[in-house]
């Protein structure tokens, strides 16, 4: 097999950028590829904590000698620095690229109202950066979701017509087709590509993540299922004609889990480590959880938990009567820790709820990466009814770290936990639905404790690493490859 070149862009990369999943996937994938002997470099923005970390020191982050003046639309030049780094426990080298308007003012990923300007531009200043300042060019563009479509634009239209850009394989991964990425028209001119408009755009309105869609040589989404469920009217949001029209090239490829990152055996966030074997020791983390939620310590009561994006996606509209229930004794005595931010309706409905009974649930509103590991390792049921899920990552660490997912069999939910072996699933998005599973789930937990153990150790030693999904991304390198390439 031979060493690939491949060039990640994308909005997101842990350790250094994260909202959601795309940063795990974009922080780990590289690892997995670059394991398999394949030359990885990656890409993102030097938002504001990134160029703090760089001026005090942190996570490694030092200055390219590389200034850039990039070249954009209508004449214009932009210039831009580049920061470097590596990803944490491997070579994988990342490049950030730096101007200060865009990005190093800026103290959050995206919400802003130039979003589509400034991924456009970091597209094209990282295209800049790797291809016509450096001389690399790589095999393989595998860009990220919409705000890594423009590179794929500009590669497919006005890159087309210099021999340094000209016929690049490239491949296009939605993470989330939800967010797609519209803009005025203008943001082309910014871009500098000239192009008609699509079916799926309205006038005067840009579909970064059509347009991404329409001009990758391959394109994949995170699980199996949500492949199928994008093609479909009530999955496509509005992009499903599109996608069924290129459906020879979609794919789906589960993401994995870094397991150097995802072990409870040596997270060091958690009191007391643990594994397969020696499964008692979650009754330390349990504890921990309690006296961190300030909930009684009781080893005989489950604790359920949910860590997410407090968004309509997450199932949060079938979340609120099942807690009510649960609040009030219909299942039996139980705890309940949750961990999100985001809509602020639901921030509030989760502070309402925790707050009549604050002896039996805390919610935490906010983000906190260190606490996430103990609620994984503390919890017993981990509850994830999402609307839909293009892959989801929360059930594949719950299992890892031995609570019992209850989730909705949607995308990669579906694809993941194996409904009465690893974890407990419903169909309908109705809360009745959700609160039957989530019966179920606490009738095992308490009626068969030695089958609920089984499930933990199914869940526990599942193969979810990244190493087949890094050789399933192998593969789509060399189709677009030979796609470009004509052999
Ligand atoms: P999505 O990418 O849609 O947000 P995933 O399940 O794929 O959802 O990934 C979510 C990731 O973000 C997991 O690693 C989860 O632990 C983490 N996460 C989500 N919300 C929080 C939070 N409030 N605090 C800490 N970690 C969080």
């Amino acid at each position: 097999m031979q060493s690939l070149k491949v060039l990640f862009l994308s909005a997101e990369v842990a350790p250094f950028a994260k909202m959601g999943g795309l940063a795990d996937v974009c922080g780990s994938l590289p690892k997995a590829l670059a394991a398999l002997g394949h030359d990885v470099r990656v890409s993102l923005p030097a938002y504001g904590p990134i160029e703090a970390a760089l001026s005090k020191g942190e996570m490694g982050i030092r200055a390219h000698p590389t200034t850039l003046n990039v070249p954009m639309g209508m004449g214009l030049h932009i210039p831009a620095g580049v920061l470097e780094a590596t990803i944490p426990g491997s070579q994988v080298p990342v490049y950030f690229i730096a101007e200060k308007k865009l990005f190093g003012d800026r103290w959050a990923i995206y919400g802003f109202k130039d979003d589509a300007y400034r991924f456009a531009f970091f597209c094209r200043a990282a295209l800049d950066f790797f291809i016509a300042a450096e001389g690399w060019r790589p095999d393989v563009v595998h860009a990220h979701d919409w705000h890594a479509a423009p590179a794929l634009v500009w590669l497919g239209t006005s890159g087309l017509v210099d021999p340094r850009y000209a016929s690049m394989p490239t491949v296009f991964t939605i993470h989330n087709l939800m967010h797609q990425g519209t803009a005025p028209w203008d943001v082309f001119r910014y871009l500098g590509v000239l192009t008609p408009k699509m079916n799926e755009e309205k006038p005067n309105q840009v579909n970064f993540m059509a347009r991404g869609i329409l001009h990758a040589t391959m394109i994949n989404t995170v699980s199996p299922t949500y492949a199928r469920e994008i093609m479909t009217r009530e999955g496509g949001f509005g992009l499903d004609g599109l996608l069924r029209y290129r459906h020879f090239d979609v794919h789906g490829i589960l993401n994995g889990l870094d397991y150097e990152v995802w072990n409870p055996a040596t997270d060091p966030h958690l009191p007391m480590r643990f594994d397969a074997n020696n499964l008692e020791a979650r009754k330390v983390n349990k504890r921990a959880l309690q006296e961190r939620a300030g909930l009684p310590i009781r080893d005989d009561v489950p604790i359920l938990a949910f860590v997410g994006r407090l968004d309509p996606q997450k199932g949060l509209d079938i979340l609120g009567h099942p807690l009510h229930l649960l609040m009030n004794g219909h299942a039996g005595e139980v705890q309940v820790v949750v961990l999100g931010s985001g809509w602020p309706q639901y921030e509030q409905m989760l502070r309402h709820i925790s707050g009549f009974h604050r002896d039996r649930m805390t919610a935490f509103i906010g983000y906190d990466a260190a606490l996430a590991p103990l609620i994984y390792a503390g919890s017993d049921v981990f509850l994830m009814p999402s609307l839909f899920e293009p892959c989801g990552l929360g059930q594949l660490i719950a299992m890892r770290y031995g609570s019992v997912p209850v989730v909705r069999a949607t995308g990669g939910l579906a694809d993941t936990v194996r409904s009465g072996v690893t974890g407990f699933t419903f169909g309908p998005y109705d809360w009745e639905s959700f609160w039957r599973a989530i019966c179920d789930a606490l009738w095992i937990y308490r009626l068969d404790p030695e089958n609920w153990r089984a499930m933990q150790i199914k869940g526990m030693t599942s193969d979810y690493s990244w190493e087949t999904s890094a050789r399933a991304y192998q593969q789509i390198y060399e189709w677009a490859i030979s796609r470009v390439r004509g052999y």
